[in-house]
Formats: structure tokens, C-alpha cells, sequence
């Protein structure tokens, strides 16, 4: 079941075109990836989802069928979606249970009290860093705080910004391995969006490769991975 609609989306700042005519969805308890390169758009994409930027008009944006253009970004998260954005903006003043306090302020203490014991299953390491000052986490443990808040906020799809930007390779494995524990546990859908395509592909259900602004190719991990130019552009060095 398509649960996110992407058509013909555009977006521009000033007159630089970010986003061209994408046409991108996500189904149900999907795991998809977006690889491009710096600058491809990947941000701006999750950003107009989000409701953060405003596309062109004459494309779709819908959730669960119903379009979210034009709709307040605290409206959108309100409809089960959950932008975890580059850089995870976590509230460095507050401690990691203030974080997950205030992510679940709309829903009642009873179901917070139960996803936040939740987070903290998955997320041991920040089980024992319950009052510790979220600046001073790790860049894993503040990546880990903010995919927790994704989830006390009780959110059906998690997009998530450049989850291995500055992380070591083994946190970054073991955040995506519970990601896609977690989706398929809790039958939560995941987009991400990436420029590291080794990890992306190895948890993706489906991947779109975005070139400036323009999805380039698209399609089941497998096939993707036998793609000519995505094995010279990310694969060249494996045999
Ligand atoms: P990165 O991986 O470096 O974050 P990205 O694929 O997420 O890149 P975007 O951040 O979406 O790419 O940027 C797409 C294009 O839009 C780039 O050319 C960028 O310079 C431009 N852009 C992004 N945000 C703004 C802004 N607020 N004002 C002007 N131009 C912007």
C-alpha cells in the first residue's frame, strides 16, 4: 500500500532548481534510500515532505492518500511523520530524558512512559545516560537520541537525514541494523536518505539515486546494485 506520494515535485531557491520533476513513493513497512552526492537535492526533498520548503505547483505530495501541500509542518508530523534531520537537532541544553520528554508531549504519559522504556531497550547506551546533558553525548548517542524521538513521537514513517554523516562505519551499521530491526518489529516505514550507498543498499527494500535535483535510476536494491554507473560511482573498488 502506497503510504507516500511523490509526484512531479519541483523546488527552487531563489533560482537555483533544487528538486526536478521527482516522482518518487514509499509503501507500507518499506525501507528506501535516496543516494546522490552533495548537492543533489536529498535535503530539499525530505524538506518539502516535511512542509519545511514549498514545491512548485502541479506536483503531489500525499500521505496515506490525503496531499500535504500547503499544510503546517507541525500538522504534518502530527499525521505520523518524523523528519530527523541532518545535524539531528536534539536539544544539547536538555538531558536525554528531557529530549525524549519533550518529543512526546502530544501523546498521553501512559503510551510515552511505554515508547520511551522502548528507546531505551534499543538504545542501551543511552539507558545509562538518562540525565546526562545531550550536548555532551557522542555524535552516535546524539544520532541514537534523535532516532529515539523519532520514535516517542509515535511517527509511521521515520525520514532520516544522513544518518552516517560523521560516524565511524561500526555505529553507523549498528544504528541502521536497529533501524530496520525496529521497522520490521513495529511495522514502521523508513526513508533515508544517504551518500553512503554500501550501508544504504544493505538495509534498503528500494533505492532512488538522486542527480541534481533529477531521480536518475531507481529500483530494487539488486537490480540497483548491477547497475553499470552505480558500481563505477560507489562500487569501483570492490571486485
Ligand atoms: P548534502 O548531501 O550536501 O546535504 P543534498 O543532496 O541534501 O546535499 P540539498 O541540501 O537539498 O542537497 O541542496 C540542493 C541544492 O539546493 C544545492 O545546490 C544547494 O546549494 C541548494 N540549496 C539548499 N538549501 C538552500 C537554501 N536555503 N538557499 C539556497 N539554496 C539552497
Amino acid at each position: 500500500m502506497k503510504l507516500l506520494s511523490i509526484e512531479n515535485i519541483s523546488a527552487t531557491y531563489g533560482g537555483i532548481h533544487a528538486l526536478r520533476a521527482v516522482n518518487l513513493h514509499v509503501d507500507s513497512g518499506e525501507v528506501v534510500s535516496v543516494l546522490g552526492p552533495n548537492g543533489a537535492g536529498k535535503s530539499t526533498l525530505l524538506r518539502v515532505i516535511s512542509g519545511l520548503v514549498k514545491p512548485e505547483p502541479g506536483g503531489v505530495v500525499s500521505f496515506h492518500g490525503r496531499s500535504l501541500i500547503g499544510v503546517e509542518p507541525y500538522k504534518i508530523a502530527r499525521q505520523g511523520i518524523a523528519h530527523v534531520p541532518e545535524g539531528r537537532q536534539i536539544f544539547p541544553d536538555l538531558s536525554v530524558d528531557e529530549n525524549l520528554e519533550v518529543a512526546g508531549v502530544r501523546i498521553d504519559a501512559g503510551k510515552r512512559k511505554t515508547k520511551t522504556a522502548e528507546v531505551y531497550e534499543l538504545f542501551t547506551e543511552l539507558a545509562t545516560r538518562k540525565k546526562q546533558i545531550a550536548g555532551s553525548l557522542s555524535g552516535g548517542e546524539q544520532q541514537m537520541l534523535a532516532i529515539g524521538r523519532a520514535l516517542v513521537s509515535d511517527c509511521e514513517l521515520i525520514m532520516i537525514d544522513e544518518p552516517s554523516m560523521g560516524l565511524a562505519p561500526v555505529i553507523v551499521m549498528r544504528i541502521f541494523t536497529t533501524l530496520r530491526d525496529i521497522m520490521e518489529s513495529k511495522g514502521l516505514t523508513l526513508l533515508i536518505v544517504e551518500q553512503n550507498a554500501r550501508l544504504s543498499l544493505q538495509l534498503s527494500d528500494r533505492v532512488y539515486v538522486l542527480s541534481q535535483g533529477e531521480i536518475t535510476l531507481d529500483g530494487p536494491v539488486d537490480l540497483i546494485k548491477e547497475d553499470e554507473e552505480m558500481r563505477e560511482l560507489y562500487f569501483a573498488t570492490e571486485k
